[in-house]
């Protein structure tokens, strides 16, 4: 199709799948079902009548993955064997399996509940009670669950107290939602002893008490409340490890389906086209999932029109170079090769590369062309050459005013510290560079899932052949900062600068000009 404004050369329409394949058999699945429902969607895992648009795979898993953004192609199998399906966009929706927590000593017929249903029951005053961090068991996700519940309660004006133990929770923007519902009036009440807390019941109402052992002599706590809410057992379980596996999602250290971005893109994952939503991508409070399905819904609108447009550049592979290693297609972070195992050929998907360059960074093959400010040639006699990552130690760079010691330095912008490689380290060092600085993020911060332990582990390497070469190892070093730290940053170069005691005489030239 001609367009009007495009030029040659600018970039190019791929034809894309508008179907979306959902995965999931609780809640947030049905709310991404319902949600996308402008899309043919095929279900795996269906518990709820599907609509028209919905083709649906009650008793079938997902076996294998192949493709990538736009054209993916998933195998199923279930009772009636396998099948593949093709689709343009994946939703994870896997839920958490959930039973109370038994430290919790209640009732038979108490009307307890688990906190992660708390807002969608009907109540109406109140008061209710939170039970919460009564054991181990309940994990960090409850614990943020019931806070979110209760504040979604709270916000419908209905009186809310929160009893709870020791919730051991660290959760990023815990403390937010711990003030809000403080503000809103909520009660927190600390336990010592959670399991001396008694409820019983009184006609339709709740009685709770609780005496508090550690101080002496002090009154029984008793109030009347029509619901009380557990903390759950709830964790996610090992379909959570299957579907990442699967779909090469990364986990984070709880075992959620991590986001690409918690602020940002919470339902982006690091592999372009598929998505999380929920409980699956962390503590989801009741409509979240709902929330995240519209999200998913605006992302995947473009593919309705069966066509997407890419802007040039994009990474090609040579293929006379290449040599089917598949070193790229296994650090890739967004499994953004297309590999065609039959002619062995692979190819990089325009549709899913987020242009990090860590294929060309790993290909011992030169295969993959990726030219940027680091290829350049010239003369870098005296100077030390930091390559750096441009989301980090290059804007950590840029936002400091230079002291005068500095002027010796030449900071490069690589798309991700795993870019770096050999080559462009001993380029640098034959053009005449003192010292070669890699400057990566922090640990398990890198926007690339693993960019920054591959540069750790290539500086590593470098160093051995610095070393097998008779040149100083110390001529290559790592930093690691974040973007907000220039201080850090600036402080951790000039310490390599001052003390590693590498000047003009030591430079080796020549040897590494034979390289
Ligand atoms: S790393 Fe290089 S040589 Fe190996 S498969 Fe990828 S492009 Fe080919
Ligand atoms: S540039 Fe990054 S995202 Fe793109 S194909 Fe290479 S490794 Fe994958």
């Amino acid at each position: 199709m001609p367009v009007p404004w495009l030029r040659e050369g600018m970039g190019s329409f791929f034809a894309v799948n508008s179907a979306v394949l959902v995965v999931g058999d609780g809640p947030p699945a049905e709310a991404a079902v319902s949600a996308l429902r402008a899309h043919p969607v095929f279900w795996v895992g269906a518990t709820a009548e599907p609509g028209v648009h919905v083709m649906a795979y009650a008793d079938e898993s997902v076996l294998e993955v192949r493709g990538q953004r736009g054209r993916f192609r998933v195998q199923l199998e279930g009772k009636q064997g396998k099948l593949w399906l093709e689709c343009g966009n994946v939703v994870l929706a896997p839920s958490l399996k959930r039973t109370l927590d038994p430290s919790w000593h209640l009732p038979a017929s108490c009307l307890a509940a688990p906190v992660s249903r708390a807002a969608l029951l009907p109540v109406e005053r109140g008061p209710v009670v939170f039970l919460q961090g009564a054991g181990e068991a309940e994990g960090a996700f409850s614990a943020v669950t019931a806070l979110r519940e209760a504040l979604c309660l709270a916000e419908r004006q209905v009186e809310v107290y929160f009893f709870f133990g020791d919730l051991g929770v660290s959760w990023p923007g815990l403390e937010e939602v711990h003030q809000e519902a403080r503000n809103l009036g909520v009660r927190f009440i600390r336990l010592s002893n959670p399991s001396a807390l008694r409820v019983d019941e009184e006609g339709e109402l709740l009685r709770v008490r609780y005496t508090d052992a550690c101080l002496p002599g002090s009154p029984e706590f008793s109030l009347t409340a029509t619901h009380v809410f557990a903390g759950e057992v709830a964790r996610p379980g090992p379909d959570f490890a299957e579907l990442a596996r699967i779909f090469r999602v990364d986990r984070d250290r709880w075992g959620f389906l991590q986001s690409d971005n918690v602020r940002l893109f919470p339902v982006r994952t690091n592999r372009p086209g598929v998505y999380v939503l929920g409980e699956a991508r962390g503590p989801a409070f009741t409509g979240e999932a709902g929330l995240d399905a519209a999200a998913i819904a605006g992302e995947t609108a473009p593919f309705l029109a069966g066509e997407i447009f890419v802007a040039e550049p994009w990474l090609r592979v040579d293929p006379a170079r290449c040599s089917f290693c598949l070193e790229c297609d296994r650090h890739c972070p967004a499994g953004a090769l297309e590999v065609n195992r039959a002619r062995k050929t692979v190819q990089v998907s325009p549709l899913a590369c987020l242009g990090c360059g860590i294929c060309a960074g790993v290909c011992s093959e030169h295969a993959i062309a990726y030219p940027g400010p680091e290829t350049k040639s010239g003369r870098r006699q005296g100077k030390t050459i930091v390559f750096a990552c441009e989301k980090s130690g290059y804007l950590a760079a840029q936002s400091i005013p230079l002291p005068a010691w500095a002027a010796t330095l030449e900071v490069i912008p690589l798309p991700c510290a795993g870019r770096v490689d050999e080559g462009m380290v001993l380029r640098a060092l034959a053009q005449g560079a003192v010292r070669v600085i890699v400057s990566a993020c922090r640990e398990e911060c890198c926007h690339y899932s693993n960019g920054e332990r591959l540069a750790e582990e290539k500086v590593r390497a470098l160093k051995e052949h610095l070393g097998s070469m008779g040149l100083n190892p110390g001529r290559v070093t790592l930093v690691r900062a974040s973007a907000n730290a220039p201080r850090e940053w600036l402080g951790l170069v000039r310490e390599i600068v001052a003390g590693d005691g590498t000047g003009p005489g030591e430079t080796g030239m020549e040897k590494c000009a034979k390289t």
